[in-house]
């Protein structure tokens, strides 16, 4: 292809997911071209600003063509970016397609970084597809092995019922990635207990995808092709609700059935055969294999343990998807694989922006904030790097969003409201900080995190109401050592206190 038949457009963005289309939205009166591999696209709806750095929304799938009909200088292409050439200020797509662009938005996301490729035996869940072929196998599943100790694990064996799940971690306790060990215990109790009903209806809208493009009316179920297990088709990360909607019941008739395996790692994986075979090579007798019983797979732990299961889930985070901007650009990587950004979201080659779970926050960033990839984070990085594009192209100076001062998410686990603020988890503080925290089983766990006196993180699980007044503790930095415990005092109204 020649480059007379290269479209130019002032702004490229490519992925349709939060982060993109999220950027592309900041350009009301701009041509654009969002360029995205998946049929349906995600916008943020119902956006509320709960406190100062909280937010609140939901999130809609949605056929491109609603984009364009909301922004007439957006124009959609389904097709993925194959290449960029950065000096020529240039992507092709894989439909052969050519753009040459003044500012580039790279909001391609990340895919499941599974501990083993290749096993049929082996799901990552990532975007509707994969929930949908996980749901399909679930339903004729008796027992599941779960690895991963993230949100997506945390989420996933709190949801399936009737299927005994074996919950590998390799912490000491679960949901290491947001909590201690302390607000671990505090959810435990919910995984041996029976779900209540849920009351609330599925907020998301959905539409059905049948066949490749086909797009129709919103509906509650999905309707996908069976892409197989293994396929890297590059749909958009799920989000908070992923499992709304969708009947994540095995084909047992039990609710929860939670058997978590701490400190420990897979060894290895084994086909029935190979299992069979290993165990003869070992002399086992039969007692010993019948223990283990017959299944279609096999997964040894680091710890000595083998089961036997339907099929293993690996829920060990994502790998940010770069591979088609690098070859032929100087793009530095992070060690976490994301597309290394400075403050103003901009990539080591000029005019190549990044967003959302494919990039790394590189910037020195305020002691209150760390990057965690995130739905919240995935709308506030693209927000933000659309007006450094734009700035940028005016050469007008812009400085850090104030979203990035206090690192807030909001979310649910086990049922419980869930607020985490600042430095909850103590990360970086080494030995300077201690922790206060008041728990009441069934009803709330709060943890405050001091350093030097002062609020710089908090974990509060249950509705406590009090995430308003901490953010504000933890923004003012207030000296709060005269009031030591007192300050979670259930008797006392902290946040008359502090108004
Ligand atoms: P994505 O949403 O992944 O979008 C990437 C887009 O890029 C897609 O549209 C894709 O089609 C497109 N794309 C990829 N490659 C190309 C290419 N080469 N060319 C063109 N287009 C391309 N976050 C929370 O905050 N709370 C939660 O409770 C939560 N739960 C989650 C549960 C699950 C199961 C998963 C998978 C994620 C969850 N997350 C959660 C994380 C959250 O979904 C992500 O952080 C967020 O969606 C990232 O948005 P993004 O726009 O950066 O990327």
């Amino acid at each position: 292809m020649t480059d007379k038949q290269a479209k130019r457009s002032k702004f490229v963005v490519v992925g349709g997911g939060i982060a993109g289309v999220t950027c592309t939205e900041q350009f009301p009166s701009d041509q654009i071209v969002l360029l995205t591999a998946a049929p349906l696209i995600k916008a943020v709806t119902n956006f509320k600003q709960v406190s100062k750095t909280l937010e609140d929304f939901d999130v809609e799938e949605q056929p491109s063509s609603i984009l364009q009909e909301k922004y007439p200088n957006v124009r959609v292409i389904q097709s993925a970016v194959r290449q960029l050439q950065a000096k020529e200020h240039k992507v092709q797509t894989e439909n052969g397609e050519e753009f040459n662009y003044e500012k580039l938005c790279i909001c391609t996301g990340g895919r499941p970084k599974l501990f083993t490729q290749d096993n049929p035996y082996v799901l990552g869940i990532r975007d509707t597809d994969s929930a949908q072929e996980f749901q399909k196998r679930l339903s004729t599943a008796k027992r599941i092995v779960v690895i991963g100790n993230g949100g997506i694990a945390l989420e996933l064996v709190y949801e399936v019922e009737g299927c005994e799940v074996i919950w590998a971690v390799k912490d000491k306790a679960i949901g290491n990635t947001f909590f201690d060990a302390g607000a671990a215990q505090f959810l435990v109790p919910s995984l041996e207990t029976d779900k209540p009903e849920r009351a609330v209806p599925c907020k998301r809208t959905r539409y059905t995808t049948d066949g490749a493009n086909a797009l129709s009316a919103p509906s509650g179920a999905f309707v996908i092709s069976d892409r197989g297990v293994q396929n890297q088709a590059l749909g958009s990360a799920l989000g908070p609700d992923w499992h709304e909607g969708i009947k994540l019941k095995g084909a047992q008739e039990v609710s929860h059935r939670v058997h978590v395996e701490y400190q420990c790692e897979v060894q290895k994986i084994y086909t029935a055969e190979d299992f069979r075979l290993s165990q003869q090579r070992d002399s086992q007798p039969a007692s010993e294999m019948s223990k283990v019983g017959l299944w279609p797979v096999y997964i040894q732990l680091t710890n000595g343990k083998t089961y036997g299961c339907d099929f293993i889930v690996s829920a060990t985070g994502v790998i940010p998807n770069t591979e088609p901007f690098l070859h032929g650009n100087s793009l530095a990587v992070a060690v976490d694989s994301g597309l290394r950004v400075d403050d103003h979201m901009q990539t080591s080659e000029p005019d190549v922006y990044a967003a959302g779970d494919v990039c790394t926050a590189c910037w020195e960033p305020s002691p209150m904030w760390q990057q965690m990839r995130l739905w919240t984070q995935a709308r506030q990085m693209g927000w933000y790097a659309a007006r450094c594009m734009a700035a940028d192209l005016l050469q007008e100076p812009i400085e850090l969003d104030f979203c990035f001062e206090l690192f807030s998410h909001i979310t649910k686990f086990f049922n419980y409201k869930v607020v985490l603020l600042g430095k909850f988890n103590a990360q970086g503080l080494g030995q300077d900080h201690e922790l206060l925290v008041r728990c009441t089983k069934g009803h709330e766990y709060v943890k405050v995190v001091l350093s030097q006196g002062r609020m710089v993180g908090a974990v509060l699980i249950g509705d406590t109401d009090l995430e308003e007044t901490f953010e504000n503790l933890i923004l003012n930095q207030m000296d709060l050592s005269a009031y030591g415990e007192e300050l979670l005092n259930p008797n006392i109204d902290i946040e008359d206190y502090f108004d």
